[in-house]
């Protein structure tokens, strides 16, 4: 059933919209290219199994996180469907995530001995193989580390090498050197395989967009499928106009009317210059709506107004047109008549990427779906 909750604080998910997304790309995919759904960081804040299921319905046939632990709390969730772990898990661990049906990410020799210690009990665990073409983060770099663990790895019957990926670092960017060059050292590493194996994945939203040749049969969609544009340079590139699933929202819990001189908040650094209507929003920086967001705009009434002072840790004040009703909706992000806050106007405004905004709003704000 629902989670309970009763703080006047949420964030409203529009599974619609997450379906339209990944439907979208997947009806320019090839057939046989299988879709992932990136669903790490519970699902880039919207919410794990409601995103990964979501996906699922609308033609993904994976779903990827980043550690063993999300991997399993889907698995805790009910989800069936395949899952691989796209970051480093500990070998010691690798008959749990054979026990659990999980696919892990392999890159190291050393890795592949350890684990088949422990798996020797065990029924066999499947792994995609990683290939740094560029990013400079994990993977094998050369033909020989290949070689020497996919040796490793088909030596032993306790492993399946079911996959094998890597990922672009400037897939979102105009110039399409770098990508290039990685798109070729990545073909280059393929055929090096005595065996290649049968799913083969590398593009990140933004190549889903822009590059078929870099589709193979996979392809990795994260931040689009919950309708945000990789990047700003590429939003005229986009094939389908994307639909942002998160609006965050909250509602007045105190309205007041304050005469000129008097102050607001922490350090008493707001001061009113004529009597003003102020308004308590019952959210704050442990909510991950932080500090640096002051003086920033909220929508009520279908109108923009400013965050008066500092935020709190759980509080903010907002300057009123004018007296309000208790209880009246505010909206921090999404749409509210015909006013709109992009997570990107918010990004922009704290000078990071979209990607930040939806995964450092706190498990504290509960997720409401519809
Ligand atoms: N693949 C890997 C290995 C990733 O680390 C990520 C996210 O950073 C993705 C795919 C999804 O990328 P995006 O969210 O840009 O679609």
């Amino acid at each position: 059933g629902a989670q309970q909750f009763y703080r006047d604080t949420w964030a409203e998910i529009n599974l619609d919209n997450i379906y339209y997304n990944v439907e979208s790309l997947k009806k320019i995919l090839p057939e046989k290219v299988v879709l992932f759904a990136v669903v790490k960081a519970n699902a880039y804040g919207h919410g794990d199994i409601q995103a990964a299921r979501t996906a699922i319905s609308a033609g993904a046939s994976y779903a990827a996180v980043a550690l063993l632990d999300e991997a399993i709390a889907l698995r805790k969730k009910g989800f069936t469907e395949p899952v691989l772990v796209l970051g480093t898990s500990r070998p010691e661990n690798a008959a749990l995530a054979a026990e659990y049906d999980i696919t892990l990410t392999v890159f190291q020799k050393e890795w592949i001995d350890k684990a088949k210690e422990c798996l020797k009990e065990s029924k066999p665990v499947k792994l995609h193989m990683k290939v740094d073409s560029g990013m400079g983060r994990i993977g094998v770099k050369t033909k020989e580390e290949l070689k020497d663990v996919e040796s490793a790895i088909r030596e032993n019957s306790c492993f399946y090498l079911e996959g094998v990926f890597t990922h672009f670092a400037t897939a979102d960017e105009s110039d399409k050197t770098y990508f290039n060059q990685q798109l070729a050292s990545f073909n280059e590493l393929l055929e090096s395989f005595e065996q290649r194996p049968e799913l083969v994945h590398a593009s990140n939203s933004a190549a889903s967009f822009r590059y078929p040749e870099s589709y193979f049969n996979g392809v990795r969609l994260g931040i689009s499928m919950y309708g945000l544009s990789p990047s700003r340079e590429i939003e005229t590139e986009l094939p389908y106009p994307l639909k942002e699933a998160f609006s965050l929202r909250t509602r007045l819990v105190h309205v007041k009317e304050i005469k000129s001189g008097e102050k607001v908040g922490y350090g008493a650094t707001y001061e009113a210059k004529a009597p003003e209507w102020i308004g308590t929003l019952p959210i704050g920086y442990a909510d991950g709506w932080i500090r640096k967001l002051r003086g920033k705009e909220v929508l009520v009434d279908g109108k923009r107004v400013q965050i008066a002072g500092r935020i709190c840790m759980d509080q903010t004040m907002i300057k009123l047109p004018n007296h309000l009703p208790l209880g009246t909706e505010v909206t921090l992000i999404g749409r509210q008549g015909n006013e709109f806050i992009s997570v990107n106007e918010i990004a922009d405004e704290l000078e990071t990427i979209n990607y930040e905004i939806t995964c450092m709003m706190s498990n504290r704000i509960p997720r409401v779906y519809i």
